[in-house]
């Protein structure tokens, strides 16, 4: 079953706009709300006979015919939503998204693919350590704008887990400086509910950028409805939720350790000893999330880069420069060196003897703030981390059930107190 959806208008096809939000015709304007669409479509829902005869065979492609152009349309086993390769028209493959296949939320792109285009370029120009012949080859014009299939899971965290803990306080005895320090065991046992953690359900997409995409906005989670497709690219998961639950069974548990920590407090040293915990799953809903992707190829490797069609964040593993690295740190090196040699002339009265070791001080400094400055540079190139442990804790039906703070002993340091006065 293919749909395609005709302007009642005019009869050319809609597609969904990211910006206003709603089912729109490019040659007239025309506008439908999207989500309302089901109730009683205006739009012509265009479906094609040819459904019994390919969907269920053996072939691993499946054929649709264009109902624009009565071109063939070949797609592979889990794309849901493409265009048309002769005339562009955009499909949407409603056999592969009903069923056991119909996703249940999808947030909309709300980022338009010239918006996208922009924020890619002004981003690429910001990688002031990517290869020259990398920026400039960064092909923002081959943006694909892709629905990607993603596992929702609602857990339950329950567990408990023991920790050490310690409060020193320092002192003076003589000319001793002697330090006693309070050791406690810690217990908690905690009941925890997260609400929707994503993880992405196709096996294309690297786990890890998909991670860093996060946090889209919920509030936008809309039931899923084929409209939101029309323009873009989908393809169904190729992964269930049983398959890709470890990976959220350990972010679940590490979000545990987060939560057990914050309830820690007052001090100074806190590790865990023991922990024991179970993730189960309540529930997994399936749903698209809209990504941006761009492909770069620099020395025969393909960079990809992915922009959360929500909220604009982008990742990507960009290739870093050796020679950018080392071209600023020398840079700053050098202008340092000047500064420091300048200084060190003016404040002695012009003694251009001081010109040497003042510029090998601020060289030495500029080592430093090289340094810093281009690996501040390079961890911003890798993405931004993924989604913080309490984006979706409900915190309401989450609790600790049992606590204690138990002072176990004291343990005493002495040090001698080293004698500084040499005048
Ligand atoms: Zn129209
Ligand atoms: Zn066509």
């Amino acid at each position: 079953m293919l749909i395609q959806f005709k302007c009642p208008d005019c009869g050319a096809d809609m597609t969904f706009d990211a910006q206003e939000g709603v089912l729109m015709c490019a040659s007239c304007g025309h506008k439908e709300q999207a989500d309302e669409l089901k109730q009683e479509p205006k739009y012509r829902e265009v479906e094609d006979s040819t459904e019994a005869s390919t969907y269920g065979s053996e072939s691993t492609e499946l054929q649709y015919q264009c109902q624009s152009c009565g071109a063939v349309i070949i797609t592979e086993p889990n794309t849901t939503a493409t265009s048309c390769s002769f005339c562009g028209s955009p499909v949407v493959l409603g056999d592969k998204l009903s069923g056991a296949l119909s996703p249940k939320y999808v947030v909309p792109f709300k980022i338009s693919k010239q918006n996208a285009e922009e924020t890619f370029k002004n981003w690429s120009k910001k990688l002031k350590l990517a290869p020259a012949d990398f920026k400039a080859d960064m092909k923002v014009k081959s943006l694909t704008g892709m629905y990607v299939p993603f596992w929702l899971y609602d857990l339950l965290g329950q567990g408990e887990a023991k920790l050490n803990a310690t409060k020193s306080s320092t002192h003076r005895e003589g000319e001793y400086e002697v330090t006693e320090t309070k050791h406690y065991e810690i217990y908690r046992q905690v009941d925890l509910t997260y609400n929707k953690v994503p993880a992405d359900a196709s096996k294309k997409m690297p786990d890890t950028l998909m991670d860093k995409l996060e946090p889209y906005e919920y509030n936008d989670l809309k039931k899923f409805d084929t409209p939101y497709l029309a323009g873009y690219v989908s393809e169904r998961y190729d992964r269930d939720y049983k398959e890709e639950f470890p990976r959220v069974e350990k972010r679940a548990e590490s979000y545990m350790d987060n939560y057990i920590r914050d309830t820690v407090k007052g001090y100074d040293t806190v590790s865990f000893s023991k922990r024991n915990y179970q993730v189960r799953q309540t529930d997994a809903s399936y749903t698209l999330f809209p990504v941006w992707m761009a492909y770069s190829m620099h020395n025969s490797e393909e960079h990809s880069f992915f922009m959360n069609g929500q909220t604009g964040k982008i990742v990507g593993d960009t290739p870093v420069s050796k020679g950018a690295c080392v071209a600023w740190t020398a840079l700053f090196i050098f202008i340092f060196g000047i500064i420091g040699a300048l200084i060190a002339v003016l404040l002695n009265d012009m003694a251009l003897a001081l010109a040497l070791p003042g510029g090998i001080i601020g060289m030495i400094v500029g080592v430093i703030v090289g340094l810093l400055v281009v690996s501040s540079w390079r961890s911003a190139m890798k993405g931004v981390m993924t989604a913080g442990s309490n984006t979706y804790l409900n915190a309401g039906q989450s609790k600790v059930l049992r606590q204690y703070d138990h002072y176990t002993h004291t343990t005493t340091s002495k040090r001698k107190i080293e004698n500084n006065n040499n005048n």
